[in-house]
C-alpha cells in the first residue's frame, strides 16, 4: 500500500490518496491493476465523478472498504442498510448520499436538521 498525495480538482486541495495492489480479490472489478483510492472522499465531494479516481465518490468509498483501508476520517452517522439488513455506519458522501461501511451499498440520505 502506498500512500500519497495528489491534487483533487473537485474538492480544489491535495488530499491523501492510497495507491492500492490490484483488485485481484473483486472479480466483479473492471479494473484490473492498481487503483487509486482517496482517503479524504466525504462530504466535500459535491461532484458525482471523482477526478483523482474516474469513479463515484461512492464507488471510492466502496474501494476503501474492499482494500481494508482506513474509514474513521469519513463523516458517519447510523442508519438502516438495505443492503445488508444491519443498523451499522454509513459514511456520508457527496450531496445527500450515504455509503454502508459494512458493504458499501450507497443510498440517498436526507440529512435532517
Ligand atoms: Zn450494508
Amino acid at each position: 500500500m502506498n500512500v500519497t498525495t495528489m491534487y483533487c480538482s473537485g474538492c480544489d486541495h491535495e488530499v491523501a490518496v492510497v495507491v492500492t495492489d490490484g483488485a485481484a480479490t473483486d472479480a466483479q472489478a473492471n479494473v484490473t491493476g492498481e487503483e487509486l483510492a482517496c482517503l479524504e472522499v466525504g462530504t466535500s465531494c459535491t461532484g458525482t465523478l471523482c477526478p483523482i479516481g474516474a469513479a463515484e465518490p461512492s464507488a471510492m468509498v466502496h474501494r476503501l472498504i474492499r482494500h481494508g483501508l482506513p474509514t474513521d476520517q469519513l463523516t458517519r452517522v447510523r442508519g438502516y442498510c438495505d443492503g445488508c439488513g444491519l443498523d451499522t455506519e454509513l459514511a456520508l458522501v457527496g450531496e445527500n448520499r450515504a455509503s454502508c461501511l459494512v458493504c458499501g451499498t450507497t443510498r440517498p440520505w436526507a440529512v435532517l436538521l
